[in-house]
């Protein structure tokens, strides 16, 4: 049995691992919602960091306003 205060860790264990950020858009771990970007990071390599909050009402990350971390990556540049 799961119950909510579990589920609400391995949501918050996602958050903080970093969900893919693709086409454009992360969605949130918890409720799968589009979310909002807060803050951008510039690119590092091939990987580029952004933060966002889930705005979703019934969502349990968004009742916490907890931070989700999301991760885009673009191919390895290649050097002429
Ligand atoms: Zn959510």
């Amino acid at each position: 049995m799961t119950d909510f205060r579990h589920l609400l860790l391995i949501w918050i264990k996602k958050a903080d691992a970093g969900v893919d950020f693709k086409n454009g858009r992360a969605l949130c771990p918890a409720c799968g919602a589009r979310l909002k970007v807060k803050t951008t990071r510039p690119w590092e390599g091939t990987t580029r960091i952004r933060y966002h909050v889930c705005k979703a009402e019934p969502c349990g990350l968004a009742a916490i306003s907890h931070n989700i971390k999301s991760i885009e990556t673009r191919e390895e540049e290649t050097t002429p």
